[in-house]
C-alpha cells in the first residue's frame, strides 16, 4: 500500500459517519456552517497537498496568507460569529495542518485581540487593519529561557522608562528600553511586530508593548531540530537596550492579571486544537485500517482494532463536547480560567492518548510522515505543553476544587 492509496481522495469512508459523531457542528447557523465548508475548501486546495512537505522541510508558507486573509476570519466575535463558530475553524485547521492552525492563533488570538482589547484608538488606527488582513504578521513574546510555567512571577525582562532626549531615566519620558530574552516565540523569526512583555524597573509591574521587530538591538534566531510544529517558526529573541516609544506601549496593561483575559481566549482555543488532533487522528487511523490488509483481512475487522478506533472517537467526541460547553459559557460570559484550564487539560490529555493510538494503528508507517500520523503524533506534543502545561492546568483547576494551591 502506498501513501497516494491513503489521500482523503481514495477514501472509502465517504458514507461512514463523521468524527463529529454527535454532530455538533449542526449547532451553528447556516452562514456559519456556510463558512466553515469554505474554509475547508482552501484547507483541501492550499494546504492539504503541501503540509506534510512544509513540515519536513521545516519551512513557513508565507505565500499563503493573502489567500487565507480573503477568508475574513479574523476576530470573529467582532463580525458576529458566534466563539462554537470560532473553535470549530481552529479545530478543522487543525484537523489539516496543526503548524497553520498555530500561526492563525498566535496571530489573531495573542496580537490581534490583544490590539483590540488593550490598545488605544491611535495604536488600533494604525495597526488593527493591516493585522487583520494579514498584510503584517505578529507575535506574542511572553516566555523566556529561565521562565515558561512561571514567568509571571519569574520574568526577568526590564523596560525603563526615559527621555529619548537625555537618555536618562525619566517617569514621565517618551521612550522605553527594553532588556532581556525571549524564548519559543511563534512567528518570531519573520513577523512584523512583537507583543513584548517586560517588567517595569521603577516598580515591578508587567508592561506590554507593540514592538517593531526591525528595531536596532533586537536580534532573533530560529529555533532549530524542533520534533513537533516543525512548519511553525519559533524564536529565542534578544533585546538589548531596544528603545521603544511610549506610544507603543499598551497603556491598558497595568500588570499581569490583564493578560489573563487575553490568556483564556487563546487557551481556549490550543483547547479547540486538540479537538481537532483528535478529529485528523480518527479520519486517518479509519481510512487505514479499513485500506490495509493483514492476516487476509482490513485491520478494520479485527476487534482489537475497532476497539481503538472506537476509543479515539469517544476521546474527540467527549473533548468536542467539553469545547461545546465552553463555546456556550464564553456566549455567556461566564467560562472562567478554572474552567477553561480543565477544557485545555482534558483535551490535551485525551489527545494524547488519542494520538497514539492512532500511530499505533499505522504500525511502522505511523512513525513516517508519507502517512501524516507521524506528525499529527509528534505536533500533539506540542499541543500538551503550551498555554500552559497539562500539569499547569491540571493544578490551577486543583486549586479551584480545593481552594489549596499545589503550584509554587
Ligand atoms: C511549539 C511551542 C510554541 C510556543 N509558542 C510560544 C509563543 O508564541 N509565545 C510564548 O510566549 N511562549 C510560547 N511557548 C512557550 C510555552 O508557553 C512554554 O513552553 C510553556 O509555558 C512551558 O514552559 P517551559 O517550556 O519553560 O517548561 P517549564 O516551565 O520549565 O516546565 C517543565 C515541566 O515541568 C512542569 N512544571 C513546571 N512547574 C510545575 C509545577 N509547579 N508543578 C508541576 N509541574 C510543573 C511543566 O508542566 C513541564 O512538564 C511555546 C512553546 C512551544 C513548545
Amino acid at each position: 500500500m502506498t501513501a497516494e492509496r491513503l489521500s482523503p481522495d481514495a477514501s472509502p469512508v465517504e458514507s461512514l459517519p463523521t468524527a463529529d459523531f454527535f454532530q455538533f457542528e449542526s449547532l451553528l447557523n447556516p452562514a456559519e456552517q456556510a463558512k466553515l465548508n469554505q474554509l475547508r475548501e482552501f484547507l483541501a486546495e492550499e494546504i492539504a497537498p503541501y503540509a506534510t512537505q512544509w513540515w519536513n522541510d521545516a519551512e513557513f508558507p508565507a505565500h499563503i496568507l493573502p489567500k487565507l486573509a480573503e477568508l475574513q476570519l479574523s476576530t470573529p466575535a467582532q463580525r458576529g460569529y458566534s466563539h462554537l463558530f470560532a473553535g470549530l475553524v481552529i479545530a478543522e485547521m487543525t484537523r489539516v495542518d496543526t503548524s497553520i492552525a498555530t500561526f492563525f492563533l498566535v496571530h489573531h488570538d495573542l496580537f490581534v485581540e490583544a490590539l483590540y482589547g488593550f490598545g488605544s484608538e491611535e495604536q488600533r488606527a494604525r495597526l488593527l487593519l493591516d493585522a487583520a488582513n494579514l498584510r503584517t504578521t505578529g507575535a506574542f513574546a511572553l516566555t523566556e529561557p529561565q521562565h515558561g510555567s512561571d514567568v509571571a512571577g519569574g520574568m526577568e525582562t526590564r523596560a525603563r522608562r526615559i527621555s529619548s532626549v537625555t537618555g536618562e531615566a525619566d517617569e514621565g519620558g517618551d521612550s522605553w528600553v527594553l532588556n532581556g530574552a525571549k524564548r519559543w516565540i511563534g512567528n518570531g523569526t519573520f513577523c512584523d511586530y512583537l507583543l513584548v512583555w517586560a517588567r517595569d524597573e521603577s516598580n515591578g509591574a508587567v508592561r506590554g508593548f507593540i514592538v517593531d521587530a526591525t528595531l536596532p538591538g533586537l536580534t532573533r534566531s530560529r529555533i532549530e531540530n524542533k520534533i513537533a510544529l516543525r512548519t511553525v517558526q519559533n524564536a529565542d529573541i534578544v533585546f538589548q537596550n531596544v528603545m521603544v516609544a511610549e506610544a507603543d506601549r499598551f497603556s491598558g496593561i497595568g500588570s499581569f492579571e490583564d493578560t489573563k483575559e487575553l490568556l483564556r481566549g487563546s487557551r481556549i482555543m490550543v483547547a479547540w486544537q486538540a479537538v481537532g488532533q483528535q478529529l485528523a487522528a480518527f479520519d486517518v487511523a479509519r481510512q487505514y485500517a479499513l485500506e490495509r490488509e493483514q492476516f487476509g483481512r482490513p485491520l478494520a475487522k479485527f476487534q482489537l482494532i475497532q476497539q481503538q478506533l472506537v476509543t479515539m472517537l469517544g476521546n474527540a467526541v467527549a473533548s468536542l463536547g467539553m469545547m461545546v460547553r465552553i463555546a456556550q459559557l464564553q456566549e455567556e460570559g461566564s467560562a472562567d480560567m478554572a474552567q477553561v484550564a480543565l477544557a485545555k487539560s482534558y483535551t490535551s490529555a485525551r489527545m494524547r492518548e488519542t494520538v497514539a493510538l492512532g500511530r499505533s494503528i499505522l504500525g511502522g508507517n505511523g512513525i513516517v510522515t508519507d502517512y501524516r500520523m507521524a506528525k499529527i503524533f509528534a505536533d500533539a506534543e506540542a499541543i500538551y505543553t503550551y498555554e500552559g502545561s497539562f500539569e499547569i492546568n491540571s493544578l490551577i483547576v486543583g486549586r479551584a476544587v480545593t481552594g489549596v494551591s499545589a503550584i509554587a
